[in-house]
């Protein structure tokens, strides 16, 4: 759902619109992207996507795949047309509320802006039904990006983050516009489709093919996009208080792989304890992939990893980082990308806390070699809270050491508090770096912590780190 980004665009297009002596408003277009400061241009404007049902049927090996998606969206203002982001896709058929649309794509900056306009304008606060059928080939070269990863038996994971979701289907690409979603995948029998949320059914359909049904409860985010098909296995379990655990392995690697995803049981409950907040949602997986990937991605309820991870004795702490996503980034969702240390910097910070207690590595050690590296990071790429690009050291361990200076400065039970009530106070939301920083002042009771928090994140130097007068750092 859909977080308050007002744009310049679209508060232009709105004020042309309504005039002073309040004629009907006329039908504009909707922005082409939702201002984001990074990325302008990513998501669009003019509506709220409410509910995504993909139905998608992937022929293995070759790549091709035929699909529909059904998107239920509200508008927010009166619409002549709005955009859509696509990557490569072929459309074959566009309907609005069931009458045929026309639609045009135009080149944008990751990837491609498709243009619907439907036979009737659509109205402000009106809900509408967008039925779009495409087809493609998932070797295609994409315009920007890759979101597709390819693996040695023919099959593919979606690795959509920041903003490739529009590889697989056409999305209002970014991280203010969660939804609910449902998936249909198809696939010759055989192959294991896997999608985030519950399994719910599996049918056979014609051509000796089966459609498997997904369905996820809670809003996500299209970049937090996990489906699949390959030869893989489900394997399931139990987490604390009934949480469903449904992981993916390859399916001739079952024994080598059991024993580590079945490890994810007690992460989820040592996080639980250390946030002192219950998992967001109703199920969770590890999705081990056989090779095609060597990353990590917290995909929501169903994190992706490369099988490199796995040949390091430390593999745990990447399994936590990636669990810990799905509280800080797939429950609370960052308003922007400019906001991107909410989530990495948590997931950084609480797997070093999980690094320190399996004696791996003591936290102070990491903290002080990250912020020995920040201060030149802030002003090469940025500081933590406004970094010039995303992926880099400032929003990663950089945030991690702005949290850590936030524990020494108020303690650990304050500390655990302000995140206690960041985490309920924006469960399956959109929250920004101005509203971490005014939790953390309502929190504490005290406005200091506000100044504090803004030179970490804000300052082009290091501030002094509490508790460690010896590492240095700029009074300011
Ligand atoms: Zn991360």
């Amino acid at each position: 759902m859909r977080a308050a980004i007002a744009t310049a665009a679209a508060a232009a297009t709105l004020a042309l619109a309504a005039p002073a002596h309040a004629a009907p408003p006329v039908p504009a277009p909707g922005a082409d992207g939702v201002g984001d400061p990074l990325y302008p241009t990513l998501g669009n404007g003019g509506y709220d996507v409410r509910h995504y049902d993909l139905s998608f049927d992937f022929t293995p090996v070759t790549y091709d795949f035929g699909a529909t998606m059904r998107i239920r969206a509200r508008a927010t203002q009166d619409l002549s047309s709005f955009n859509l982001d696509v990557d490569s896709l072929a459309i074959d058929r566009i309907t609005v509320n069931g009458a045929p649309a026309t639609w045009a794509t135009a080149p944008g900056k990751t990837g491609q802006e498709l243009t619907v306009t439907p036979a009737r304008p659509l109205r402000d606060h009106h809900s509408f039904d967008v039925e779009v059928t495409y087809h493609g080939n998932g070797k295609t070269k994409p315009v920007g990006l890759p979101g597709w990863r390819h693996m040695s038996d023919g099959g593919f994971a979606s690795a959509a983050q920041a903003s490739r979701a529009d590889t697989f289907a056409p999305v209002n690409d970014h991280p203010s516009d969660k939804a609910t979603w449902t998936f249909h995948l198809t696939a010759p029998k055989g192959w294991t489709p896997a999608a985030n949320g519950n399994l719910t059914g599996r049918r056979k359909v014609p051509g000796a093919k089966e459609t498997w049904d997904f369905a996820l409860k809670s809003p996500m985010a299209p970049e937090l996009l996990g489906i699949s098909v390959n030869k893989q296995t489900y394997v399931y379990g139990r987490g604390p208080h009934g949480v469903r655990l449904r992981h993916l392995v390859p399916e001739d690697q079952v024994a080598k792989y059991r024993p580590v995803v079945e490890e994810t049981g007690g992460q989820l409950a040592w996080l639980e304890k250390t946030l002192g907040v219950r998992y967001p949602f109703d199920t969770y997986g590890v999705q081990i992939v056989r090779d095609g990937y060597g990353d990590a991605l917290e995909n929501q309820t169903l994190s992706l990893f490369g099988p490199g991870w796995f040949e390091s004795p430390t593999y745990s702490t990447t399994m936590v980082h990636e669990l810990t996503h799905q509280w800080f980034g797939d429950s609370v969702t960052p308003a922007t990308w400019q906001d991107a240390w909410l989530n990495e910097g948590p997931a950084v910070f609480y797997a070093a806390v999980w690094a320190e207690q399996q004696g791996f590595e003591p936290v102070e050690g990491k903290m002080k070699a990250a912020y020995d590296e920040l201060d030149a990071v802030r002003k090469a790429e940025g500081p933590p809270g406004k970094p010039t690009g995303l992926g880099g050291f400032n929003i990663y361990d950089g945030a991690a050491v702005s949290l850590y200076a936030l524990r020494q400065q108020i303690g650990q039970g304050e500390f655990d508090a302000v995140m206690k009530a960041w985490l309920t106070g924006h469960r399956h939301g959109n929250a920004s770096t101005v509203d971490f920083i005014d939790n953390a002042v309502r929190v504490t009771g005290d406005a200091s912590v506000g100044t504090f928090l803004r030179h970490w994140l804000f300052d082009l130097d290091n501030p002094p780190m509490p508790g460690h007068p010896d590492w240095g750092g700029v009074h300011s």
